[in-house]
């Protein structure tokens, strides 16, 4: 079933989904390969690069599979995929098992990028539209993923080829998680991406503003560089869920740079509390979805 098309009848509305769900009724539905089974892919999207959105998909997996969750984490910026430096991941390169592709792991978390099946890291991928849809398809159906609770997928800026056919290509339950910054520029264009999901009929798990405030380390002060409030503001507007604000701090962009996830090195910090305040909506919502469609599937 094309999901941008067709809801699954016993899901509640808009490829909505059942990342904790027991029910096979459910669980059977969420198959994207032969040999994977994914009970709920999240597709994070932004409307503008720079504001965070592979950052917050990078510490999303990561306390995801921290918290005991079967996780993946896909990158499907074909052009400048910076999931596997914000990994340290940089030098590696995937082998083949057969016909599938094994993912590389940390820890528990399973990861593909195309930088991992390029000869050189630095070399520039010139795609059109139909080879891109091509490797978007073939790292859902032929990345030996397994058994996930969830695929946590990075997607270039915009309404462009990637996430069209990462959202025309996903077999299985999913939901648009959409970042932005404060500013009134970046708002602009999360409407068009409200605006592409509600076309695609993709469910939207709700709207994370990152860097909204700095908080200085040496008084406390907290100053809006960016001024605040554009994505709660946007959110509202559309009846969508606001998820939280993440503050600038520098030590994200640190500990990116130096390829870990600021939520794992960084954890006791308010900035790190904050984000998995947002997790914890982002899994609650996915078992609320899953409750509704399950009592509807009884
Ligand atoms: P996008 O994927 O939207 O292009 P990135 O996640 O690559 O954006 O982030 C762009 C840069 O901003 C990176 O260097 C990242 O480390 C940094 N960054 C992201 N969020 C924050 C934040 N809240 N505070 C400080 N730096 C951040």
């Amino acid at each position: 079933m094309n999901k941008n098309s067709t809801p699954p009848s016993e899901c509640s509305e808009k490829g909505s989904a059942c990342s904790n769900c027991s029910s096979a009724t459910c669980s059977e539905k969420a198959v994207t390969g032969a040999q994977n089974k994914v009970k709920h892919s999240i597709v994070v999207m932004s409307g503008k690069g720079g504001v965070g959105k592979s950052t917050v998909a990078v510490n999303l997996a990561m306390a995801l599979t921290a918290e005991g969750y079967k996780t993946g984490l896909l990158d499907i910026d074909i052009h400048g995929p910076s999931i596997p430096t914000m990994l340290n991941l940089q030098n590696t390169r995937a082998l083949s098992e057969g016909k599938l592709i094994s993912p590389i792991e940390i820890g528990d978390l399973k990861i593909m990028s195309i930088a991992f099946l390029l000869d050189n890291a630095r070399d520039a991928v010139i795609w059109r539209g139909p080879m891109k849809a091509g490797v978007i398809g073939q790292f859902l159906t032929d990345v030996n993923w397994g058994e996930l609770d969830y695929l946590v997928i990075d997607s270039p800026p915009g309404t462009g080829d990637e996430p069209l056919s990462v959202c025309q290509q996903i077999k299985g339950p999913f939901s648009a998680l959409i970042v932005t910054t404060p500013q009134e520029v970046a708002a602009a264009d999360v409407r068009k991406s409200i605006d592409f999901c509600n076309r695609l009929n993709v469910n939207i798990v709700g709207i994370v503003e990152n860097m909204s405030g700095f908080v200085c380390p040496g008084c406390n002060c907290e100053t809006h560089i960016f001024s605040s409030g554009g994505g709660e503001k946007t959110a509202n507007e559309f009846g969508v869920s606001f998820l939280g604000k993440i503050p600038i701090d520098p030590a994200i962009g640190v500990a990116s740079d130096k390829g870990s996830a600021f939520v794992i090195s960084q954890s006791k910090t308010p900035v790190a509390k904050a984000f998995l305040q947002i997790v914890s909506q982002i899994t609650e919502a996915c078992a609320d979805k899953c409750n509704a469609c399950c009592a509807t599937a009884e």
